[in-house]
Formats: structure tokens, C-alpha cells, sequence
């Protein structure tokens, strides 16, 4: 039985789930957090036994994948005997560049061109190969596989990912847009097809990704043509604390009058603006915003409706790079739940044929197409799983 260990390393953090793949059911997952912090602490839930916490120092990283396979090992709230049993491990990598397409079997080169990426992935990439190092000493000779958020990205024509910027800054540096959540894009879109029965090699699908950080694809037969977030994930759609897309004379306008440099604005511009920043600092989650939206907060319907009118944007340009769409599909926090959200972007959407069902359009965290029978685009919604597309992506390439 061929189980794989995914593994998401934050820089003092680290989510993981093991995950049976003949069944593709998770036999246990949970977080270190606090790593390198004092108070660290690791939560494991067992798959129907009861989770358990437990308050232990871990130094590093790779103490706390040692704690990891202690906790699946363990007599009472393990769900292996050994970690032979383990397969391969599956690492969440941020940035690969325009290196890896694909994901890869780790070795030294993938590793230089994962630290050659630091610069492009300062706050991920450094704790991605930390994981992968803790995770190669802890299991000596397991496989890792680098699944990189980037790679979907790969396969836009440079007419979609050059920024109309002096090309040399593309030579020296990379500058280019490469896109992000790849991982759940291209997971989305695959099932779409498969779900809707479309055609493989043909079908144009559009992905909303919309949660704290949000972003839209277009991709035809399951390979990415185009996607809204760029050299960070900072372009494209309203977020949480993202502002998305902008005149970045704004950058050096707000510099000058309130004298912050370039970093403490970009740090404005990512952590503070969005839904949270066009409130007044109410709130980043939908919920809240929604909420006082409805409530009669003036800046919260103006920030909901102005995400909604975005996405629809996007999905617009979209059509028209692909000449067609033949799928629409909602994933991730508020994709997936939120009714409001899917009809408010697909009002804009009629002359497109887009007739939402009254009744589907409320499923909450289900897979279902939303769209009436006649409607001339199928709009689904895809609960997105990246902790299975990267298991699934392992497993396929270790041959497991
Ligand atoms: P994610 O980053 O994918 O976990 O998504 C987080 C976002 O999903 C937050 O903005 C939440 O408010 C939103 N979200 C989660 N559940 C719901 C729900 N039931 N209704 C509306 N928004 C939701």
C-alpha cells in the first residue's frame, strides 16, 4: 500500500498528511508550529482517533520532522508501525523558477535552483528546502519529490508572461509573470474536465481560486495559458490583504507624501490593503466583510462588489485569450462556499449564456455544476486539495 508523506514548511511552521493513495483517504495529518520559537507545539489528528497536542521544544525543522514521525509511529495516536511504510514525501515547493515545468524528484540541482529562487520566494522558498533537508536526514534514501506552485504557470506563451518592461530586466533578473496556487489550478481544472465530461485535450476552463489570497486561470486542455497573479502573488484579484492588480505610480505617490520607502509600501500593498485595507482595517476574511456588507458598512459593499466585478473582469479577458470558455469553476475558501460571491461574479456573466441554478448555487464545500442544463457555460464548483494533488503528483512520479 503506497503511502505518501506531504509536507508544507512555513518558516516556523510545518503542515503535513500522510495519505493512503490506494484509497486516497488521509490517515493522519497536522501542524508544528512555533518552530524555532519557544512554545512550540505539534497537533496531530489521527484519522478516527482522537487528535492530540503536545507542547515540545523543536529547535528546527528537522526536529519537528522527527517529532512528525514519532507522532505516526506512536503506540496510541500513530497510524503506521514504522516509517519504512512511508513511500515518498511530497513537498509544497513555492518557486521554481522557469526551471521546472513539472514536478521532480529532489537531488542537488533541484535544490540549487530551489535556493537560486530565494530572491523570487524570500519568505517560502529558504523554508521549503529546509523541509525537504530536515526530511532527507530524518528518512536517508526516501524520495522527495519538489511539487512547485509555479509549474502550471510554465506553459503560458510569453505574449501572456512578459511584462512590457526593458526586456534586459527579464535577461538579468527573471522578470516575468509566473503565477501562483499552480498547484490547485491545475488539480481544479483536471477534475473539472473529468467531472463535466469535457474534452481533455480541448477544453478551455477557467479556475477561480478565490480565498485569502485569491487568483483566476484560463487553461486550455488542463495546460495553463494564462493566470492573474504574476512575479508574486500580489497581481490579479482582490484579496484578503492583497491589493491585486495597480498603477504602480501609486507606489512611488503614497511613498512621497507619506514618506515610507518602496519595501514598507509593498508591504501595504500585500499585508494591509485588499478586503482589509478597503475597510478601513475591518476585517480580511469574506465572512466579516459580507456580513457588514449587508449590514450597510458603505466601504464593505464597496469592496465586495468590487472583488465580484474583478473576478468577472478576468474571466472576461479570459474568453476572449482563449476564444471560448466551456467551463467556470469556484474552488477554495470563499469559492467554495459562499453563494453570494458565485453570484455576483456570474451576474456580470450573461452575455455569456451563464444561467446559475437558484437552488445548486448554495452547495457549500461539494463538488456540482451550479449552471441550469441550458446554460451555454457549465460553472461548477471543485473543492480544491492541494495536499492530494501533491500526493498524487509524488506518487506518479516515484511510481509508488
Ligand atoms: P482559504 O484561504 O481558501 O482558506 O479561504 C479563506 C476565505 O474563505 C476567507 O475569506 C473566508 O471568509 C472565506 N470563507 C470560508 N467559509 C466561508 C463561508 N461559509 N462563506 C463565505 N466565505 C467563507
Amino acid at each position: 500500500m503506497a503511502k505518501v508523506l506531504v509536507i508544507n514548511c512555513g518558516s516556523s511552521s510545518l503542515k503535513y498528511q500522510l495519505i493512503d493513495m490506494d484509497h486516497e483517504s488521509v490517515l493522519a495529518k497536522g501542524l508544528c508550529e512555533r518552530i524555532g520559537i519557544e512554545g512550540s507545539k505539534l497537533t496531530h489528528n489521527p484519522a478516527g482517533k482522537p487528535s492530540y497536542e503536545k507542547e515540545c521544544d523543536m529547535k528546527d525543522h528537522r526536529v519537528a520532522v522527527e517529532m512528525v514521525l514519532a507522532a505516526l509511529q506512536d503506540p496510541e495516536h500513530g497510524v503506521i508501525e514504522h516509517a519504512d511504510e512511508i513511500s515518498a514525501i511530497g513537498h509544497r515547493v513555492l518557486h521554481g523558477g522557469t526551471v521546472y515545468s513539472d514536478s521532480i524528484v529532489v537531488d542537488a540541482d533541484v535544490k540549487r535552483v530551489i535556493r537560486e529562487c530565494f530572491d523570487l520566494g524570500p519568505l517560502h522558498n529558504p523554508a521549503n528546502l529546509i523541509g525537504i533537508e530536515a526530511c532527507e536526514a530524518a528518512m536517508p534514501g526516501k524520495p522527495n519529490v519538489a511539487v512547485f506552485d509555479t509549474a502550471f504557470g510554465m506553459s503560458m506563451p510569453e505574449k501572456a508572461y512578459m511584462y512590457a518592461i526593458p526586456h534586459e530586466y527579464y535577461e538579468k533578473y527573471g522578470i516575468r509573470r509566473y503565477g501562483f496556487h499552480g498547484t490547485s489550478h491545475k488539480f481544479v481544472s483536471g477534475e473539472a474536465i473529468r467531472y463535466a465530461n469535457l474534452d481533455p485535450e480541448k477544453a478551455k476552463v477557467i479556475v477561480c481560486h478565490l480565498g485569502n489570497g485569491s487568483s483566476v486561470s484560463a487553461s486550455i486542455g488542463g495546460k495553463c495559458v494564462d493566470t492573474s497573479m504574476g512575479l508574486t502573488p500580489l497581481e490579479g484579484l482582490i484579496m484578503g490583504t492583497r491589493s491585486g492588480d495597480l498603477d504602480p505610480a501609486v507606489v512611488q505617490f503614497i511613498c512621497n507624501k507619506e514618506g515610507i520607502d518602496v519595501n514598507e509600501m509593498l508591504n501595504i500593498l500585500n499585508k494591509k490593503s485588499g478586503f482589509l485595507g478597503m475597510t478601513n482595517g475591518l476585517s480580511s476574511d469574506n465572512r466579516d466583510v459580507s456580513q457588514a456588507a449587508k449590514d450597510g458598512n458603505p466601504l464593505a459593499k464597496v469592496a465586495i462588489e468590487a472583488a465580484h466585478y474583478r473576478t468577472a473582469k478576468y474571466i472576461g479577458a479570459y474568453t476572449a485569450a482563449m476564444n471560448g470558455v466551456d467551463a467556470i469553476v469556484f474552488t477554495a475558501g470563499i469559492g467554495e462556499n459562499d453563494a453570494d460571491t458565485r453570484i455576483g461574479v456570474c451576474q456580470y456573466l450573461g452575455y455569456l449564456g451563464v444561467e446559475l441554478d437558484a437552488e445548486k448555487v448554495k452547495v457549500r464545500g461539494e463538488r456540482m455544476v451550479i449552471s441550469t442544463p441550458n446554460s451555454k457555460v457549465k460553472v461548477m464548483v471543485i473543492p480544491t486539495n492541494e495536499e492530494l494533488a501533491i500526493a498524487r503528483e509524488t506518487k506518479e512520479i516515484v511510481g509508488c
